[in-house]
């Protein structure tokens, strides 16, 4: 097959980024969906794959995109360049992800889910593949052969169930499960990101296909390891609040003290945001070749993707990340300069409006 020729791609790419208007969008995202399930039917192997460090989004998609092309009667692979978290390694099909840092074989085409970059996945080999980039980041880009960027989703797992729907495929438990955990991730249990009333009603139709709410939460809120606690702990006695600016930090020592994994760094910047009045914060993290990586997050309206798309990472537009070079405290004093900056340019908007 040949799903890339020109005027198959440009036409996924130039409608989705030339008409803003939502009726536009709904009709580009129709074409996008259109385009993808043509090379879905069209292929017979494909990968899937998500970015370093996977969260329970990139998790929960690929598996559900796993399962979607599976019905569909095609073979897959799932590949993660990280390993998958520990809350999400009980998903239907987790243990199926293999970790690897370099692809290789026949596919029909690569997909790459909650990427904006072949770099984000830090897997080596992809650019040798057709490429399909499925995404919901406000900094997404279109860099494959084909783009859907949906900006409005809550979750990749969302534009994942809206091709199963376009495909008639049967969401199965397994699938509602995986989508329903990626719906709860990505909006830290239905309270922030991009959730409006069709993020509940995506919700109901996945518990009535099997999903378990309250399993899946026992799961992924009330199952963690005691590390990842005791690093919250050496987190939070480096707590500074100035103001609407809240920080901390853990180095690099903290992490082998606590015997923490990667990913018990997540959610701990979510303690220095909800102190009452905080409006932006920020949680670092000392790597062990000595940069720094940051965990921005904010309530509306200021915009943390901004911040870290300039400095070389990129998110939501309260929720956003980036690696930037250390020491840990001239990476804190970069990133506070930026969040001041981006403070006071707020609040005098707030001024000036009344
Ligand atoms: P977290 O702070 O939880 O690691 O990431 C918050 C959001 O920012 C997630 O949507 C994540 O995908 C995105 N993000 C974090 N780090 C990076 C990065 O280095 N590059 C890009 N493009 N996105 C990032
Ligand atoms: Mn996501």
């Amino acid at each position: 097959m040949n799903p890339a020729s020109p005027n198959f791609v440009a036409e996924a790419l130039t409608t989705e980024e030339q008409e803003p208007s939502s009726r536009a969008r709904s009709r580009a995202a129709g074409d996008s969906v259109a385009a993808i399930l043509k090379v879905f039917r069209q292929g017979e192997r494909f990968l899937i794959c998500a970015h370093t460090r996977p969260d329970g989004d990139s998790v929960g998609s690929m598996l559900a995109l796993g399962m979607l092309l599976k019905q569909m009667g095609k073979q897959i692979d799932l590949v993660s360049a990280d390993q998958i978290p520990a809350p999400y390694r009980d998903l239907p099909g987790a243990d199926g992800i293999r970790v690897a840092q370099r692809v290789s074989g026949v596919y029909d085409a690569a997909i790459l889910l909650e990427c904006d970059s072949l770099e984000r996945t830090t897997l080596r080999g992809l650019s040798a593949f057709f490429l399909v980039n499925i995404d919901h980041h406000i900094t997404g880009r279109t860099f494959a052969d084909l783009n859907w960027i949906d900006r409005d989703a809550a979750s990749t797992g969302e534009m994942v169930y809206r091709l199963a729907q376009a495909a008639g495929a049967t969401v199965t438990a397994e699938m509602a499960t995986c989508l329903y955990t990626t719906l709860l991730m990505d909006t830290g249990g239905f309270s922030y990101g991009s959730v409006r009333e069709s993020t509940f009603a995506l919700a109901r139709d996945l518990v009535r296909a099997g999903a378990d709410p309250i399993a899946i939460a026992r799961d992924v809120f009330f199952s963690i390891p005691a590390s990842r606690l005791l690093l919250l702990g050496a987190a939070l006695r480096r707590l500074v609040c100035e103001g609407s600016l809240a920080w901390l930090w853990v180095t690099n020592h903290d992490m082998e003290r606590t015997n923490a994994a990667e990913d018990d760094c997540e959610g701990i910047v979510n303690s220095a945001l909800s102190v009452a009045g905080v409006q932006a914060a920020v949680f670092l993290r000392e790597l062990p070749d000595g940069h720094v990586r940051l965990s921005l997050r904010s309530k509306a309206p200021v915009n943390v993707a901004a911040i870290a798309e300039s400095l070389g990472g990129g998110g939501h537009m309260n929720a956003a990340g980036c690696t930037i070079n250390g020491p840990l405290q001239s990476a804190l004093k970069v990133i506070l300069a930026e969040l001041r900056a981006a403070l006071a340019a707020q609040n005098g908007k707030i001024e000036r409006s009344h």
